[in-house]
């Protein structure tokens, strides 16, 4: 059978949504193999991301997960203040864990937050994981690109190129590894966590999975930048118009 690639998107309700996931979607759209989980951090499930699913060809499965308000951002909050998409990533995580079955089901899980840029061309590579894949991540932490650094003689992950924090186990932005299917199904209590230091929240997840020895480079030797992790402007909207669905 050929590898599925379980891509995880938390989302939420703002007047770029609907833009951002047409626009993720439609990379998606180009990928053959691919399953995308898709959690609404709210109560239920909304029309706007009923619709948007409802139009894909391609396998999905649709999930809710609200973030507690006490774990929320608030309007006038930094961004680094509190862990984002937690919730939503751990009750897909719990799905993958629930419905697929260690051994018979094959597949890579990536976690594809809804405002970056994705290049069909990093999914060639997310096929390629045995069991921890990495590769630069462009527009992060400052940098023009972080990536994994590699020792020239053996061409293993000896480092991180990072601009915030390179001492950290895995320097590594969400955007910038996959996982296989196998590890995430046979370490079943390992998700993220509100206890992670902020910023951390990758590095204490992946911690518990692999080692720095055992990444496996990919995107040509992480020379390659196939994923950017850009931010969209909060747009200042003047009127809601009535009778648009947007
Ligand atoms: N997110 C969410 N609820 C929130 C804030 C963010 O579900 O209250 C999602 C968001 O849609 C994205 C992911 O969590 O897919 C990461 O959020 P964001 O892009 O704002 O974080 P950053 O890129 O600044 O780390
Ligand atoms: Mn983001």
């Amino acid at each position: 059978d050929p590898i599925v690639v379980y891509a995880i998107t938390p989302t939420y309700a703002r007047p770029v949504q609907k833009a951002e996931l047409t626009r993720i979607s439609q990379t998606l759209a180009l990928v053959p193999n691919i399953h995308w989980i898709v959690v609404e951090d709210s109560e239920e499930k909304t029309t706007i991301v009923k619709n948007l699913l409802n139009d894909l060809t391609y396998q999905y499965t649709h999930l809710v997960a609200k973030t507690p308000s006490i774990e929320k951002l608030k309007a006038q909050d930094p961004r680094w203040k509190k862990h984002r998409g937690v919730e939503q990533r751990n009750v897909a995580l719990r799905w993958l864990r629930t419905n697929l079955v260690l051994n018979k089901d094959k597949g890579v899980v990536f976690f594809m937050d809804d405002d970056n840029t994705y290049s069909v061309k990093l999914f060639k590579e997310i096929e390629k994981v045995k069991r921890v894949g990495v590769w630069p991540v462009g527009l992060v932490g400052g940098y023009s690109v972080e990536a994994p650094e590699l020792d020239p003689k053996t061409g293993k992950v000896v480092g991180f190129l990072s601009g915030w924090r390179s001492d950290r186990r895995f320097a590594i932005d969400m955007a910038g590894f996959g996982i296989n299917l196998d590890l995430i199904l046979s370490k079943p209590d390992v998700e993220f966590s509100y206890s992670a230091q902020k910023g951390f929240q990758e590095s204490e997840f992946l911690v518990k999975f692999t080692t720095k020895e055992e990444l496996e480079p990919l995107a040509d030797n992480c020379t390659k930048v196939y994923v950017w992790h850009t931010r969209t402007e909060k747009p200042q909207i003047k009127k809601f118009v009535d009778g648009f669905e947007v």
